[in-house]
């Protein structure tokens, strides 16, 4: 049996309307064929006016006549333009939350945790909008200077996922515009409110500041309009997170003119989980990384590969945990899982549980609906754990819902086999207290992930360390680190004040 929570029925429309107003997105003002909906009730929100095709190549027009006036803008001076973007989103904290809880589901907390995000990576820009730093190399020739030198790209396309409707789109933008690149957001069409809400605040940032009004476009529409930025040559960075379907028709397009792409693809995360392990610890890493946001993160932990000593005991322990989970409507705050996004998440969830049967597992707990009388139109669902005996096709997939595989392993080596024989590579993590296991993992030998963790879960990264992952995965890195970089080109100048012309190599010519 499951907990199940409802929360008092307060309007949701009411405090998204007031969130906006507060925020400073009039609402009045909007009207419109796209209509946002709640995951929590299903009930319809606002509707918001769709951007068209031409809107989009409009809006790629703008960003590339403020990009010319933005790249000369010296960049300590753009980041204090993020540098406001992150105090209006430290004061309105709590309005965005209340945007993305009411759009994605999410428990406030997990809300104001991805808003904190935004925070942090603005704080993050601000910083190395001072460190775009070029090498200089020592030349072979005498009296010459060699040297790199960084400059903005132009506009960057930046399209985002729904079930982090505006932390991801920070990453990228906090870091774009500290570059001297001017963006244009295409965020998931689930999720507009929210979009608008992030939106609002980077643009009374950018009005305080003082600079290029149209350095920023949002536009609010749906993958097919979104083709225009995949195909203008003006726009030579595409950052597009989603799933690997998306990838596979965003990468090759953009590449066919010569742009770039960062993906930030699906995931299929696992945990390998060995005898010397310490079990309370793994579990409660497990636990949040398998069942929090209703298994919707890209990093969720979707396998656990556990030594089969000690196998039994931690799926027992995991599914008394499971059963301790309350879930329902996360305005109500003792709520842990929360709703699917949509009726075809749920709908996935079923086949693949279904799958896994056929393909001879067990469903040892969850994975039905419940609050289906209180909430008609909205997907909750128990968290389920499926006992595999073999990676199996269904294993290898990513279905975004709230389902971890458990398999066995006898020999270390073949839990690393396991574990890198999907074709995503996202996250990994291990739980030992053996230096040497925990060691081999980090190694080249050991996860092929972007992302490897030792003693804490798949999910949850912080800011500072480059987020993005391999294989299917689409190789993108963003976020932290000298993840900047992407987002600038690099010139590699020679300068010579010798007064005399020696070419490189010794080469004699004239
Ligand atoms: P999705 O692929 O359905 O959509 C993502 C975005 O891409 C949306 O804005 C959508 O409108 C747009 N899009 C889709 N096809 C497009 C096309 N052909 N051209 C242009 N735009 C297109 O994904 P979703 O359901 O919103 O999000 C869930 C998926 O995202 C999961 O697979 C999850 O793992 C992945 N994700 C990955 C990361 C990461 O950093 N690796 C982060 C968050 C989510």
């Amino acid at each position: 049996m499951s907990n199940t929570a409802v929360a008092t029925k307060t309007s949701l429309s009411d405090n998204v309307y007031e969130a906006l107003q507060t925020i400073g997105a009039d609402p009045a003002q909007l009207a419109g064929e796209l209509s946002t909906r709640s995951p929590l009730t299903g009930e319809t929100l606002l509707n918001l006016p769709r951007a068209t095709a031409e809107d989009v190549t409009t809006a790629i027009d703008r960003a590339d006549a403020a990009f010319r006036t933005w790249r000369d803008t010296p960049a300590p001076v753009r980041g204090n333009v993020v540098k406001r973007w992150g105090e209006l989103l430290t004061e309105h904290k709590r309005d965005l939350a209340i945007l993305v809880q009411a759009e994605a589901g999410k428990s406030l907390s997990e809300a104001e945790g991805e808003v904190q995000e935004m925070i942090d990576i603005c704080d993050f820009a601000v910083g190395q909008s001072r460190m775009l730093y070029g090498r200089t190399m020592p030349s072979e020739r005498p009296g010459h200077r060699l040297m790199e030198t960084w400059h903005p790209l132009g506009v960057v396309g930046v399209i985002s996922a729904f079930n982090f409707p505006v932390a991801v789109y920070s990453w990228n933008t906090a870091i774009a515009l500290i570059c001297g690149d001017a963006v244009v957001w295409k965020p998931s069409d689930m999720v507009a409110l929210s979009a608008l809400g992030a939106h609002t605040l980077l643009a009374r940032a950018v009005a305080e500041c003082e600079a290029p009004a149209d350095v920023h476009q949002l536009v609010l529409t749906d993958r097919h309009a979104a083709q225009r930025l995949l195909d203008d040559p003006r726009v030579p960075l595409v950052s597009a997170t989603g799933s690997t379907r998306m990838g596979r028709e965003v990468g090759p397009r953009v590449a066919e003119r010569f742009g770039r792409t960062i993906l930030e693809l699906g995931g299929n995360n696992a945990a390998i989980v060995t005898p010397d392990a310490d079990l309370d610890l793994a579990l409660r890493g497990i636990v949040f990384a398998a069942a929090g946001t209703a298994g919707q993160r890209c990093t969720t932990m979707r396998r656990l590969i556990v030594h089969e000593s000690i196998a039994g005991d931690l799926v027992d322990k995991l599914v008394a945990a499971y059963r301790t989970l309350t879930i329902g409507d996360p305005r109500d705050e003792s709520v842990l899982v929360g709703p699917l996004i949509n009726r075809a998440g749920h709908d996935a969830m079923q086949d693949a549980l279904r799958d896994a049967e056929a393909q001879g597992g067990t469903v040892v707990t969850g994975g039905g609906r419940v609050l289906a009388d209180e909430y008609p139109d909205a997907y909750y669902v128990e968290p389920a754990i499926v006992t595999m005996p073999a990676q199996t096709e269904v294993v290898r997939s990513e279905t975004f819902a709230p389902i971890l595989y458990v398999m066995t392993y006898s020999d270390f080596s073949e839990a690393i086999d396991l574990h890198n024989e999907v074709p995503q590579g996202l996250s990994s993590a291990i739980f030992t207290e053996n230096q040497a296991e925990a060691e081999i993992f980090l190694s080249a030998a050991g996860s092929d992930c972007g992302i490897a963790n030792v003693n804490i879960g798949t999910s949850g990264a912080e800011i500072g360390g480059a987020f993005g992952g391999e294989k299917e995965t689409g190789g993108g890195r963003e976020s932290g680190s000298d993840a900047w970089q992407a987002y600038m080109r690099r010139a590699t100048n020679t300068v010579n004040y010798s007064g005399e012309l020696p070419l490189a190599q010794g080469v004699k010519f004239l």
